[in-house]
């Protein structure tokens, strides 16, 4: 069975410093890319470069070909009823406030609710403040327990006949925990809620189906799951799609242009206004063949040994707090921490001395950062190609950074 992939990325067998490889461990801020993805976007250039959807010549056809294709391709992955049901966007971000402003906007009125979790990234909280504010609803907050889980009985609590929208995030990008969101779900449904699920930090890690999840509206970003940055997916259940409105008017999107009025075009083309990122989409394409081409059991089962290695090596150095317990299975490999006396940032400049990138900060998070009670973190988000030597590089120039800033040592 293979068990390196670091081959298959040109950027991590090239990437040294000083003598030493790169660490990498910043997946969930973005992932590198495969030799297949950066083929297929070179291979877009020298071969089919033109405007989709406009020209009536062979170029701009075979353009409109792999875009479409590429839409096929991404509702077949997370297994859409039909690629009408994918709109194309520039990431999860974007996915995010186009459901927020063109869904929210129109169907939340005074005192309904919102109910969202206290560990949204911030593009899955502001968009919901915005709608809370404009119509003079409630935005409302699932609290994570001391253990960084979402108690059952907060979800029941919580989500009540106001609640008209239910947004979460299926991977915490801070903690890694899975949310139990067959609950959240299962709750919503009763109270007919509609479930709006940012998965930006769940489909590099685990297979996401919106049929079997039975979600609404799903957002994720191509450069999370090892295709090019610019281009991201926002699924919508037709019958929420055909009746918003479009967030950006002008080429493409359009049935009908008068002096005065205009009327839109079917289907996904209306939230896709102006020349699309067929480069995005044909290397979003690409990465998606490439990770069915190893499976997500074998990237579950890399990751959650791996993950599992990490927390177990964490939990044997003195001064370092990891926040959220939970195991190597029900968590992404995401791993937050703070060392003793030793800010975030010092931590993570003292790493990339050994070439090992980490991320620290607030990652965009801050209501849940006050909830932890910390102004900041330190990150480590692995994936399938990384490897055990890549921990072990970790935890050493973790072990050096209290020696480093002067701190004691035991
Ligand atoms: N949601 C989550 C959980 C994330 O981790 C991120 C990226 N850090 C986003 C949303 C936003 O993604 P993007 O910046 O690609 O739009």
């Amino acid at each position: 069975m293979r068990t390196n992939y670091k081959d298959d990325f040109p950027l991590l067998k090239n990437s040294t410093a000083g003598g030493k490889p790169l660490v990498y461990l910043d997946n969930a801020a973005t992932t590198q890319k495969p030799a297949q993805v950066i083929e297929a976007v070179k291979e877009y250039y020298e071969q089919y470069n033109a405007n989709p959807h406009r020209g009536a010549y062979p170029l701009s056809e075979k353009a409109t070909e792999v875009y479409e294709a590429a839409r096929e391709k991404a509702a077949e992955f997370i297994g859409a009823d039909s690629p009408e049901e994918i709109v194309f966007t520039k990431g999860t971000t974007e996915s995010l406030n186009l459901v927020a402003s063109s869904y929210g906007l129109d169907n939340i009125r005074e005192g309904d609710e919102i109910l969202i979790s206290i560990e949204e990234h911030h593009s899955n909280l502001i968009p919901w403040q915005a709608v809370a504010k404009t119509r003079n609803a409630r935005l409302r907050y699932l609290y994570t327990d001391e253990n960084g889980k979402l108690p059952l009985e907060e979800i029941s609590a919580k989500i009540n006949a106001r609640t008209k929208i239910v947004a979460v995030t299926q991977v915490s990008n801070v903690l890694g925990i899975v949310n139990p969101l067959g609950e959240i779900v299962r709750r919503a449904r009763e109270v007919g809620a509609v479930v709006v699920l940012d998965a930006a930090q769940s489909i590099p890690h685990m297979p996401v189906d919106v049929r079997a999840l039975d979600v609404d509206f799903l957002a994720f970003s191509g450069h999370k799951l090892y295709a090019p940055t610019g281009i991201g997916v926002l699924y919508g259940k037709k019958e929420h799609l055909r009746k918003m409105q479009p967030l950006l008017f002008g080429g493409g999107m359009v049935d009908d242009v008068s002096e005065q009025d205009a009327t839109f075009a079917e289907g996904p083309s209306k939230f896709e206004g102006g020349t699309q990122n067929v480069e995005g989409a044909v290397g979003l394409h690409a990465a998606i063949d490439y990770l069915e081409g190893i499976g997500y059991e074998r990237i579950g089962q890399i990751e959650s040994e791996l993950t599992q290695y990490a927390l177990t090596r964490f939990h044997s150095i003195p001064h370092v707090t990891v926040y959220g317990k939970e195991s190597g299975n029900n968590r992404a490999g995401i791993i937050s921490f703070n060392i003793d006396g030793a800010h975030p940032h010092d931590v993570s400049t003292i790493l990339s001395a050994d070439n090992v990138a980490i991320r620290s900060g607030h990652h965009c998070a801050h209501p849940l950062m006050r909830h932890m009670g910390v102004n900041a973190t330190c990150r480590v988000s692995l994936c399938f190609y990384n490897t055990r030597d890549d921990i072990d590089i970790l935890i050493e120039s973790i072990c050096k950074v209290r020696e480093v800033l002067g701190l004691e040592l035991k």
